[in-house]
């Protein structure tokens, strides 16, 4: 059934890999680009008999050290000459004598015995999609696990007595496995917020323009915030953020968006207004109850007395105000709701902050 899938995927591999490297590139995605460009000289390599030996050594080799070294712009000058490397081996593989290929074929062709039933080939390949997945595990980006994953199906597609699948197949399932990173990655780029992983603005116009019936949305800003990064730091106050939205996400029954600097909104499908305000109360509660412990490298340079000023166990709080309005009271329009939960959030912060108004 997979080989049957790999085998009329044979076809697509430079096709899969071109796509790939457009769509990367579009999105800044340098690291894939550069991966996803081996991978079609691989695929080259396995097409073109008598050349592919020098081009697939040259491709995982290079691919390591993409992966190793830091993303930068695709044309810095390392890329470049990293470019002229590919280049040069596919050259040397192009002239490169009968016989001396003959021999590394042969060579090849034995590369199952060594080290542990894989060839040389392979092993570069997975070293380097444990790398991707080590970035990945650091930074959570979508598309270093489609490198990841790519790497691997190359990989697999250097071991001779694998699945017995083409290897061009293999090289066309990692093409699109890169492909669907780097479009998960754009699609959290351009909808959820980096720093607390909430929604953005754009996902909340998004769900208020498709949202119909009953509805109520919440407004939610930290209170004298900049006042708390003048103290502690602008460090701190990112810190502050992701605690403010873990608490906003657990809200119950409600949805919620990071609005813009230290701005929430929390949409809800109903408007049961008592039971929105007990749970807006709990997390306005629970907001004010989360102690942040300010960390040394987070302390501002230029007024450190500040902090220990008021907190000398150096634990930190914040509080929010919250305006909320319903349906009940208000049209249905979804920017009429939010200018009326502001209203609301501004009276809350004239009444003396961390409070909850209902409009
Ligand atoms: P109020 O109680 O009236 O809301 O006062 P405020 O100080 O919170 O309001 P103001 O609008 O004057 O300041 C908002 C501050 O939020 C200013 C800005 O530095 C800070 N801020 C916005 N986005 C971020 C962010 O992503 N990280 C950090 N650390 N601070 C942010
Ligand atoms: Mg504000
Ligand atoms: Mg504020």
């Amino acid at each position: 059934m997979l080989d049957k899938l790999l085998n009329s995927l044979v076809a697509m591999a430079p096709v899969a890999c071109m796509a790939g490297i457009l769509l990367a590139a579009g999105f800044r995605r340098n690291r894939v680009v550069w991966l996803l460009a081996l991978l079609a000289l691989d695929a080259w390599g396995w097409s073109s008999a008598g050349r592919e030996l020098l081009v697939a050594l040259a491709a995982p080799a290079l691919a390591l050290w993409v992966s190793v070294r830091p993303e930068r712009p695709l044309l810095s000058p390392r890329n470049l000459v990293l470019a002229a490397v590919s280049g040069l081996g596919v050259w040397i593989a192009g002239s490169f004598g009968e016989a001396a290929i003959a021999r590394l074929q042969g060579w090849h062709v034995n590369a199952d015995a060594w080290p542990q039933g894989l060839g040389t080939i392979a092993l570069l390949y997975f070293a380097a999609a444990f790398v991707c997945s080590l970035h990945w595990f650091q930074r959570r980006g979508a598309a270093d696990l489609g490198a990841s994953a790519a790497l691997a199906c190359a990989a697999l597609a250097a071991i001779p007595s694998g699945s017995g699948a083409p290897a061009a197949a293999w090289l066309t399932l990692g093409a699109g496995l890169a492909v669907a990173g780097v479009l998960v990655q754009a699609f959290r780029m351009a909808f959820v917020d980096a720093l607390t992983g909430l929604p953005n603005r754009r996902a909340l116009d998004e769900e208020l323009a498709r949202s119909e019936g009953r509805l109520a949305v919440a407004m939610i800003d930290v209170d004298h915030f900049k006042r708390f990064n003048d103290r502690h730091g602008h460090d701190a106050g990112d810190v502050v953020l992701q605690k403010v939205a873990r608490a906003l996400r657990s809200c119950r029954g409600g949805h919620a968006f990071r609005y813009g600097g230290e701005e929430f909104s929390i949409v809800f499908s109903h408007n049961d207004m008592d039971r929105i305000s007990e749970a807006l109360d709990l997390t306005r509660k629970r907001i004010q109850e989360t102690r942040v412990r300010l960390g040394k490298g987070k302390l501002p340079k230029a007024r450190p007395q500040a902090v220990r000023k008021g907190n000398r166990n150096g634990e930190v709080h914040v509080t929010v105000s919250i305006g909320l309005a319903g349906t009940n009271r208000h049209p249905a329009h979804p920017q009429l709701l939010i200018e009326a939960a502001d209203k609301a959030l501004y009276k809350a912060k004239r009444d003396g902050r961390n409070r909850l108004v209902v409009a």
